[in-house]
């Protein structure tokens, strides 16, 4: 979808009045700015859209007339009237975020301040179960649209997060074949009746690191996605990179141990195998099963397989010893691979974020401790190591980025027409 298209509807009497299309556009840059910026005054908007103050004034109030723009008040004195400050009115549009995991799904509304309309509904869904999963999805999405009287209309997308291999030009997610072989945002859109943008699960939370996180302004970060499996999403010179058909960061499948265990990709002793929280939910499960001692038992009441990565993390966070042990070895095989990342790209800060980002401080310790025997110092003490402060929200927040650098980079810019601007 083209974002000047949303002003047409709107604006089409007096577009019809002057027969140009460059008003639209216009007003998509001005959306855009104030999108991204916030807030500005009249004179602050006619550098970047190149246009006169008078000119100016008249498309704002426009979009005023149209319920766009608000004027949000009088800023200081710069030496003669104060200046107004205006900026988009956060309810006049709204976008969709949907996280699907393999066992559930979030779904939350936000408004142009990327403020979620409500408490995020989390259902217990399994991506593998599809087309059921689709059908209860698209229920209870009706449901929330109800809920808080959402004209579907004014929704501007849905941005939708979702694990797997993902081929970026054909769109297209291999590894859950029941989702269908239709290019993903054509089933989304379809099922929802909302423009749709899919992207992948790890990317979709280094763009939410990225916008709202530790990420935001740095230009070259990479995010950790440990959890069941360990992902990767890449923030190189400010943008996601997808690499050439979009499987980069499939980190989580490098080899550690060539006589390990058969990991689900089928190759063995993939770094998912050792690192990732079902590598140590298995390897507890196992242990305590066995005997082992730990606190583990009891918060599970003895119920073996009941043992999951929440557990562990909360025996770890009450002190127990062998949680603790269990979380550092992680720490410990990851640093191993992260060691070649940071030779490899010259992070400026690598983000550890997912399920295991609730071991903080227990698994980033052994990280940087292990990291200092693996990696050349040089290169090492360029490269900050943190837990991500968004947490298990990186991935719902990413799905703002994930329809707004959609419908903002898909757009003519005014500034690449020759013609003089006429209004
Ligand atoms: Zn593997």
């Amino acid at each position: 979808m083209h974002l000047s298209k949303l002003f047409e509807t709107q604006g089409e009497s007096s577009l019809k009045k002057n027969g140009s299309t460059r008003k639209l556009v216009l007003k998509k840059q001005i959306f855009s700015i104030l999108y991204l910026e916030e807030q500005k005054t009249i004179a602050d908007l006619c550098g970047p859209v190149a246009v006169s103050i008078p000119t100016m004034t008249r498309i704002m109030h426009e979009l005023m007339d149209e319920g766009w723009v608000i004027e949000l008040g009088a800023g200081e004195s710069r030496g003669g009237r104060r200046p107004v400050f205006y900026g988009l009115n956060p309810s006049v549009r709204y976008i969709l975020g949907i996280e699907m995991t393999k066992r559930y799904t979030r779904i939350n509304v936000f408004d142009l301040q990327n403020r979620p309309l409500g408490d995020t509904l989390q259902i217990d869904i399994e991506l593998n179960k599809a087309p059921d999963t689709f059908e209860i999805l698209k229920g209870e999405i009706d449901k929330f649209i109800v809920k808080y009287d959402l004209d579907k209309n004014r929704i501007l997308g849905a941005g939708v997060c979702i694990p797997g291999l993902i081929n970026k030009k054909s769109n297209i997610n291999y590894s859950y074949p029941n989702l269908g072989n239709k290019p993903l945002d054509v089933i989304f859109s379809e099922l929802l009746d909302i423009p749709a943008y899919v992207e992948h699960d790890t990317k979709t939370m280094a763009l939410g690191e990225s916008w709202f996180g530790l990420a935001r302004n740095k230009s070259n970060v990479l995010c950790l996605n440990v959890g069941s499996g360990i992902g990767l999403g890449m923030i190189m010179n400010g943008e996601l990179y997808q690499g050439f058909s979009g499987f980069s960061g499939e980190f989580g499948h490098i080899q550690i141990d060539s006589d390990g265990e058969l990991c689900d990709c089928g190759k063995i002793g993939c770094l998912e195998t050792v690192a990732s929280g079902s590598a140590i939910v298995a390897k507890a499960k196992s242990k305590i099963g066995a005997g082992k001692n730990s606190i583990i038992k009891k918060l599970v009441n003895d119920d073996i397989e009941k043992i999951n990565l929440p557990v562990i993390i909360k025996a770890a966070h009450q002190g127990d010893q062998y949680a603790i042990e269990l979380i550092e070895e992680s720490g410990g095989y990851l640093a191993w691979g992260m060691a070649i990342l940071i030779h490899l790209l010259n992070p400026e800060l690598i983000i550890i974020g997912g399920d295991m980002a609730g071991a903080g401080n227990l698994l980033s310790d052994p990280v940087k401790q292990k990291l200092n025997k693996y990696t050349i110092n040089r290169i090492r003490q360029d490269t900050t190591i943190y837990i991500s402060e968004l947490k298990e929200h990186a991935g719902l927040l990413g799905t703002i980025p994930v329809v707004m650098t959609n419908l903002l980079s898909n757009e003519p810019n005014i500034n690449n027409h020759n013609n003089p601007v006429q209004i």
